[in-house]
């Protein structure tokens, strides 16, 4: 390697280094914003964010890094660079080329406009008033609208949405994949409902202890092979994972007394989460490829474990009798097979994240087809009260009673993420295709989960997914470990088989 690529390289490196470290920075705050810094600080702890963020934004957008990155791009240059550095660059050279394109005063603009958005939302959702919404919605609408054209797009606008969370993704693949969910899912969840046996799940709601809740959530996290030494378990508002480096990965929980089953399934996605960041491979530790190759991959690790392995017959026959040593009075007379059987009740829902197994892609079918007529404009931003309605009624059989519980439930919107809401049901068709790979390459993969070896699962996991990184596309990824492109067709049958079963249909 001549001196000059290699001080480059060096120097590269080293500025790729210095943006990481500020995210680093900033993943910690954050992370103490979510569990508990105290009230007071939290104006100046926000500007402390906004400065640090401009700053690695700075970096990531400065002439020395164009400098490095054209020099990259030369193709004698670009031929003798390892496949890491190769992606290395590549990952910076998609974040250069996404903030260049727009105008520095309209980014500061549509930034300041989604914090307000936040807030006015929260006003909007507590008070069930989507007019206060609508005019930030527009306007955010309005800015995506004028990024497409500056970035560009292929075929559909919405799919320069889709690929900044899930690379490579399509309208024309999601379509094909929602239209076969429509015609399989929605009949399904039609079936249960009006099935003639449903679960009896009144005991999950009884008083739980806190502590305890806390105790069996360690226990579970520590047998699915979560690091507690590059890791640890808090509690927030809501559940989620903080990815510092693969050193420390953090994730939070909520405890409700009377919901003690919602820790532990969130314990066991964020859980997922976590042990993605915790095994990526310590080469990539300093650059932009030190996480989840997509959205779409890293919700698929997280729903892997939480639905997969945690809402799994297989999963209790082992686990359930240490949970009722740990609520014998609660427990003492609920037989693990009503247990089971309770934990994967279907019932249509309003909400989204309260949504079970069945019926938790159709609340995304519904967010995806509302979105792309939006950005395709079909459908205006006052459309969309009547619009999700209809849907719901369509999809679910059911129709919120105001906006709170319907268009005005989920945050996305208002901080700009249009083009997300996909990633999670991408997350569970991924999940069971590697389940179905899975279970062939790993010896007796049932009785592994049967007696509790689920690090053996985890390692399995680690091996074929996590360790890359972002160095592969998700598109790489899958088709290297199942030998086909996404295939909606598994997660159809999963769900088909198991509640078949369940609801005696
Ligand atoms: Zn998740």
């Amino acid at each position: 390697m001549s001196e000059e690529l290699n001080d480059r390289k060096n120097g590269f490196l080293e500025l790729v280094k210095r943006i990481r470290y500020h995210n680093d920075a900033i993943a910690v705050l954050h992370w103490d914003l979510g569990t508990g810094a105290p009230r007071k600080g939290v104006p100046q702890r926000a500007e402390v964010i906004g400065m640090l963020s401009a700053e690695a934004f700075k970096l990531s957008t400065s002439d020395e890094m164009g400098n490095y990155l054209s020099y990259f791009n030369e193709p004698d240059n670009s031929s003798r660079l390892d496949p890491i550095m190769k992606a290395a660059v590549r990952e910076c050279r998609k974040e250069y080329d996404k903030y260049k394109k727009i105008p520095e005063e309209m980014y500061k603009g549509y930034v300041i406009l989604t914090s307000e958005a936040e807030s006015v939302w929260e006003d909007a959702k507590k008070n069930n008033d989507f007019e206060l919404f609508k005019p930030y919605l527009e306007k955010i609408v309005e800015y995506n609208l004028q990024f497409i054209e500056l970035w560009g797009y292929k075929e559909n606008k919405y799919n320069t949405l889709l690929d900044l969370y899930e690379p490579g993704m399509t309208v024309e693949k999601l379509d094909a994949i929602f239209t076969e969910l429509r015609s399989r899912i929605v009949p399904l969840a039609a079936k249960i409902k009006e099935a003639a046996y449903q679960p009896e799940d009144q005991f999950l709601k009884q008083y739980f202890d806190r502590l305890k809740q806390e105790e069996f959530n360690l226990y579970i996290l520590g047998r699915m092979g979560y690091d507690f030494d590059a890791g640890r378990l808090d509690e927030s508002e809501h559940p989620f994972t903080t990815g510092i480096n693969p050193g420390d990965v953090r994730i939070t929980t909520h405890y409700y007394p009377n919901n003690f089953i919602s820790s532990v399934m969130s314990s066991l996605h964020e859980g997922g989460h976590a042990l993605y960041e915790q095994n990526i491979c310590a080469d990539l530790n300093g650059t932009l490829l030190c996480e989840g190759a997509s959205m779409g991959l890293h919700e698929s690790q997280s729903r892997f474990w939480e639905n997969i392995i945690g809402r799994s017959r297989s999963f209790w026959q082992k686990y359930y009798s240490e949970l009722q040593k740990v609520f014998p009075e609660q427990l003492k007379d609920v037989s693990q097979d009503d247990f089971y059987k309770a934990i994967n009740k279907v019932k249509p829902s309003l909400i989204r994240i309260e949504a079970d197994e069945v019926t938790y892609n159709l609340h995304i079918m519904i967010r995806y087809e509302i979105e792309k007529a939006l950005i395709n404009g079909e459908i205006k931003v006052a459309d969309l009260p009547e619009a999700w309605k209809e849907k719901m009624k369509e999809y679910l059989g059911i129709v919120p009673p105001d906006d709170s519980k319907g268009v005005l439930q989920d945050v996305h919107w208002a901080g700009g993420s249009f083009g997300y809401f996909p990633s999670y049901t991408l997350g569970n068709i991924y999940s069971a295709q590697l389940y179905n790979t899975a279970r062939k390459e790993i010896k007796d993969f049932d009785s592994l989960v049967l007696n509790g070896e689920l690090f053996k699962i985890k390692e399995w996991l680690a091996e074929k997914i996590h360790k890359h990184g972002k160095l592969l596309k998700p598109s790489e990824i899958l088709m290297q470990v199942t030998g086909e492109e996404i295939n909606p067709e598994y997660m159809i049958d999963y769900l088909e088989n198991k509640y078949k079963e369940i609801y005696k249909l």
